[in-house]
């Protein structure tokens, strides 16, 4: 079966390998698309020490199941399914899993010590049997390679919910920033202030029902922008979907309204400075936002599940760009310069 390795950087090579067991409680699953995340492109963008090379990859993957493994109930050959990633699986024994919260378990990701990875980017992949998710036949293979993405935005929702007057500010116009509009609008959200700078990319926000208005960056303060939106309130509720080393929790702080929430999804790589005085003053919340386990006992990817299948969310607008395995290099690279190339999700289909 042909896979992709990663041997760090621009190094990916699209290689033969034997088929690969599938051992008791797991099954085989015939990858039919996997989504490109931001996450991929950090070991793309500069080769991390902290990974091993070479190494399959690709969490946002679909498909239907080709082989069941031992002890596997439930599930048959054929099953159209999500996945939720490999490296979600906590330890099952530590007090943040028994709490159904694997998303923060200090082992996450690891079985005997050896990372845990999802390999999307592959015709095949062995996955946990648990791990997987019956796609009702509304969803396509497309939409439910990226459930991971609408899985995060569920989850973000979760630690910070909306509250009145409703008005929801989200910095970021990538697939977590659009979703997140999407879900935080189908909630009930009053309105959705949308803050990037890519041009194609806030159209689709507005026209995936993921925004009521935009604000773009690169031609207006966004601070003031969204104060002005606000009636001078600024948002109840503002998301930070950006990461990487910009001020944007700053800026979330700032454009919040008095007693305000904040929610931080990105990943910042270097630390952050706060000027405080305001988010003292306005006594906001601050709540971090890191991927997604169980809420009140439901998987959240299961939640997200069920909003796509209601037919209340729409993914298919998020999907710009599908490459064939093969050609995987040409998705990174899209996936890689959004300016020129205006991506908002690069799909592989091997
Ligand atoms: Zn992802
Ligand atoms: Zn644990």
């Amino acid at each position: 079966m042909k896979v992709a390795l990663f041997h760090g950087g621009h190094d990916i090579r699209v290689q033969d390998l034997p088929m690969p067991e599938v051992g008791p409680g797991h099954v085989l699953v015939r990858v039919r698309a996997a989504g490109i995340c931001g996450s991929d492109l950090h070991d793309y963008r500069g080769p991390m020490s902290s990974v091993q090379h070479p190494r399959p990859s690709g969490h946002e993957l679909s498909g239907e199941i080709a082989a069941i493994g031992s002890g596997v109930e439930g599930l048959e050959v054929g099953l159209s399914v999500g996945v939720e990633p490999m490296h979600l699986r906590g330890c099952g024994r530590c007090a943040s899993c028994r709490r159904g919260h694997y998303h923060v378990c200090p082992r996450r990701g690891l079985s005997d010590g050896q990372p845990l990875t999802s390999a999307g980017f592959s015709e095949y992949d062995v996955v946990a049997a648990d791990n997987v998710f019956p796609l009702p036949a509304s969803i396509s293979f497309e939409e439910a390679a990226i459930l991971d993405v609408y899985a995060v935005a569920v989850h973000a929702l979760h630690r910070v919910p909306l509250r009145p007057p409703h008005t929801v500010a989200v910095l970021g116009d990538g697939a977590v920033g659009i979703a997140l509009g999407q879900v935080a609008r189908t909630l009930g959200a009053q309105s959705v202030i949308l803050v990037g700078h890519h041009d194609l990319a806030m159209r689709v926000a507005v026209e995936a029902g993921g925004a009521d208005t935009i604000v773009d960056a690169g031609a207006v303060d966004p601070v003031d922008a969204v104060v002005e939106l606000t009636d001078g309130e600024g948002a109840q509720c503002v998301y930070e979907a950006v990461g990487g080393r910009g001020p944007t929790v700053q800026m979330a702080c700032d454009m919040a309204a008095i007693g305000g929430y904040v929610g931080v999804i990105g990943g910042f790589v270097e630390p952050i400075r706060l000027v405080t005085e305001s988010i003292h003053r306005k006594e906001l919340d601050l709540r971090w936002v890191n991927s997604y386990s169980t809420w009140n006992g439901v998987k959240e990817i299961q939640i997200a599940l069920d909003l796509l299948a209601a037919g209340r969310i729409h993914a298919d607008p998020l999907i710009t760009h599908r490459v064939p395995l093969d050609r995987i290099c040409d998705g990174f690279a899209l996936a890689d310069n959004k300016r020129e190339s205006a991506a908002i999700k690069v799909l592989v289909i091997p």
